[in-house]
């Protein structure tokens, strides 16, 4: 592993931008086969490429893993430890309450199934149709209300507000997105929590696209759950966790059913376990779950380096594409709104498909183009450009440095005047 290691090239070469080459060294793993310039990756929203200490997490958990929980042998107990290691970094990592349980789920979409397999029967869900479809759909159609895309952070609170008061009697539970998907923007998430407790209604946070950028805390934000994704935050597919309150949870049907999530079964009867394991059957994926706290660790760690990399970037390259004639940007709140890294642009007389086929083909830089899983969004920020279906999405992050920011800018100044 560590000839392996040395033999790349290294990873402060990565950066030309802002973020320390000490901090950088820490972080980033070069592309394996070295053409670490020649790439510029926008499409941190997506997935986030691998942290140097989840690399290292991996590689050393990986000649000596076991089965968690059920074996006594040596392999076995350091595993179960490990893993429960990671159930407690990632409940730090979001600021959990004492009382809250971590459960390992695949990613963020089977986060907030779970979830929604927990809500109780007689609850009424509150939903932005601007969510993230794994946001926006995993609850019951017919207790559910979805509201307009919001168009100012106002009228967000505003919305939830009216929303509750006119709700049926019973449970609530409102969803809301930590930052968008499509356009980075961060949602007023403590004061739609603080509206929801006031009417007697729980929060889910999705913080898929959050938590990769910014803090997240639960306790601080005062809502009841969150949700995350491993691949968004520096670390491989296949890990996420839902994060929050037990009672609900508890109370419904495991979600797998099957071995770890029972306490005793008799040919009459089954037991449920309560806590993580009642939702986590089947044997988990403790690589996954070691990788992503490894993630969390690091991130947690570098905090103020990331934020500031990122925001300096992001202020470079939403500048460069404002002065650009024929690229038009988009917003859910307007432009003063805070945001992750991450712009959402057209271009004029030039489909999404072709300028980010020809950002990849012929500028080495991968940007994504659709309607990013958030169909009724895109919908209303392309509603006064009907000449545009779709979108470009580029969403920066670690290893985007400013030569990545300027070409990017260049390109698609290229491509407005010139076209592909
Ligand atoms: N929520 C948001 C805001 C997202 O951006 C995404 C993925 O893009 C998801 C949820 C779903 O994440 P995953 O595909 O990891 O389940």
């Amino acid at each position: 592993a560590n000839s392996a290691a040395s033999s790349r090239p290294a990873a402060a070469r990565l950066t030309s931008g802002s973020i320390p080459a000490t901090v950088a060294a820490d972080l980033l793993v070069p592309l394996a086969d070295g053409r670490v310039t020649d790439y510029a990756n926008f499409d941190h929203g997506a997935s986030a490429p691998c942290l140097e200490s989840v690399r290292a997490a991996v590689e050393a958990a990986l000649p000596s893993y076991a089965s968690v929980h059920r074996g006594n042998g040596y392999a076995s107990r350091i595993t179960t430890q490990w893993y429960e290691r990671a159930r407690s970094e990632v409940h730090t990592f979001v600021g959990a309450r004492s009382t809250d349980q971590v459960i390992f789920t695949r990613q963020t979409t089977d986060a907030l199934n779970l979830l929604a397999r927990a809500v109780p029967a007689d609850a009424t869900v509150i939903v932005f149709e601007s969510e993230h479809h794994a946001a926006l759909l995993p609850w019951p159609a017919e207790r559910t209300v979805r509201l307009a895309a919001p168009t100012s952070q106002t009228a967000a609170v505003t919305a939830v507000a009216d929303a509750l008061r006119t709700a049926p009697e019973g449970p609530r539970l409102v969803v809301v997105t930590g930052a968008s998907n499509v356009t980075g923007e961060i949602f007023p998430i403590a004061e739609i929590a603080a509206v929801a407790k006031a009417h007697g209604a729980r929060v889910c946070l999705d913080a898929a696209q959050l938590a990769p950028h910014r803090p997240v805390n639960i306790e601080e934000l005062d809502v009841d759950w969150v949700a995350l994704s491993g691949h968004k935050l520096y670390a491989p597919y296949g890990a996420g966790a839902l994060i929050g309150r037990a009672d609900w949870l508890n109370g419904a049907d495991p979600y797998l059913y099957g071995g770890g999530a029972t306490a005793a079964v008799t040919p009459e009867t089954t037991i449920w376990n309560e806590g993580p394991p009642r939702h986590e059957g089947g044997s988990p994926n403790v690589i996954g779950a070691i990788a992503l706290a490894a993630a969390c660790a690091a991130i947690s760690k570098h905090r103020e380096a990331i934020e500031q990399h990122e925001r300096s970037l992001l202020a470079r390259l939403r500048t460069g594409l404002a002065q650009i004639s024929g690229v038009t940007t988009y917003s859910i709140f307007g432009a003063e709104a805070d945001r992750v890294g991450t712009v959402c642009f057209t271009v004029e007389g030039v489909s999404s498909t072709v300028v980010s086929a020809a950002l990849s083909a012929e500028y080495g830089i991968g940007v994504r183009d659709g309607k990013f899983c958030a169909h009724p969004l895109v919908g209303h920020l392309l509603a006064e450009s009907p000449e545009h279906g779709t979108a470009v999405r580029a969403s920066l992050g670690l290893g985007t440095s400013r030569e990545h920011v300027d070409r990017l800018v260049t390109a698609v100044r290229t491509l407005a005047t010139t076209g592909p």
